[in-house]
């Protein structure tokens, strides 16, 4: 048995301040989730192979569909959820996220509460998908201020999602959860917290698991697929309790440097384009990147009926 030491966690989860029950008081913004948040586990040894502590099977995820959901992540107070499409090969273990789908929240679930997936919603978007050749392969939402670690009701749903989605021929559970934290103000830059993870049951209990995963394409290609994408997020949105202004502040700095906060003010629209420009081949094709965000632009003034930037900026 492999005894690999853990690994170091990164200087942003060592800075983050935890909250937990019976901790620090509730902050302005947290929800029952936000106080329920579990820690994350770290899977050993080689992808794939047999034994407990292994990752079941690869993950490639797409950055489209890391853009999609960045995106959808940002328009709301509440959280967002959506389906992820892709494919599943069970012979080789590869699961393959192409596509991040918008879905609508159940009504009823706001703020206050862990989001689930309208039904509605959810045969819509498995019809698209299907159209576009792809599975459903996982899930994702938001937790718009505070950090992308799974609540313990979000590791209830991931166990009943990969129960669902779970081969009986190989006892496989190709079903990944990804969660968003975009406007956390302690991230170290404007670009948000991706998190992907998977449950285990162990002797009663659900553990979370992170999920290590290859990026392909390592840039979002713009098309006219990621523009619907984009389009669907905001329509469903049009009437949404959490739908933000983006033109108010974000936080009063843009990142840190050692530790200390640095850089101009930041609203939530220029956290949106910096955020959307992490995923973007800005370096390799500047004038598409600035093409999108005119695009975008465009977008918000005909479902939201507000520009994301201000015209005379
Ligand atoms: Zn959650």
């Amino acid at each position: 048995r492999s005894t690999n030491p853990p690994p170091q966690p990164t200087e942003y989860a060592l800075n983050r301040p935890r909250r937990t029950l019976g901790g620090q008081k509730s902050q302005l913004g947290d929800t029952t989730e936000s106080l329920d948040l579990t820690d994350l586990q770290e899977f050993m040894g080689p992808i794939g192979a047999e034994g407990g502590r292994c990752q079941p099977f690869a993950v490639t995820i797409s950055e489209d569909a890391v853009l999609v959901m960045d995106f959808h992540a940002h328009l709301s107070s509440c959280e967002v959820i959506g389906l992820l499409g892709g494919t599943f090969d069970t012979n080789t273990k590869q699961l393959v996220v192409k596509g991040a789908y918008p879905c609508r929240r159940t009504a009823g679930s706001d703020s206050t509460t862990s989001v689930e997936l309208d039904p509605a919603s959810q045969v819509i978007v498995k019809d698209e998908m299907a159209t576009d050749g792809l599975i459903p392969v996982g899930w994702y939402h938001s937790h718009p201020i505070f950090e992308a670690r799974p609540s313990a009701k979000d590791n209830e749903n991931q166990r009943n999602y990969q129960a669902f989605a779970a081969d009986k021929s190989t006892g496989l559970e190709p079903w990944v959860g990804m969660i968003i934290g975009p406007y956390d103000e302690q991230l170290p830059t404007p670009a948000s917290h991706v998190q992907a993870w998977v449950v285990r049951s162990q002797n009663k209990n659900v553990i979370p698991y992170n999920i290590r995963y290859q990026k392909d394409p390592p840039k979002a290609r713009i098309t006219p697929a990621l523009v619907k994408r984009l389009e669907s997020a905001l329509e469903n949105l049009v009437g949404d309790p959490g739908r933000l202004n983006m033109q108010q502040l974000w936080r009063p700095f843009t990142f840190y440097r050692q530790g200390l906060p640095e850089g101009p003010a930041m609203k939530r629209s220029e956290k949106l384009r910096a955020a959307l420009n992490s995923h973007l081949p800005i370096q390799d094709q500047p004038d598409a990147v600035s093409q999108f965000h005119q695009t975008i632009d465009a977008m918000f003034l005909k479902y939201w009926g507000t520009r994301l930037f201000d015209s005379n900026a």
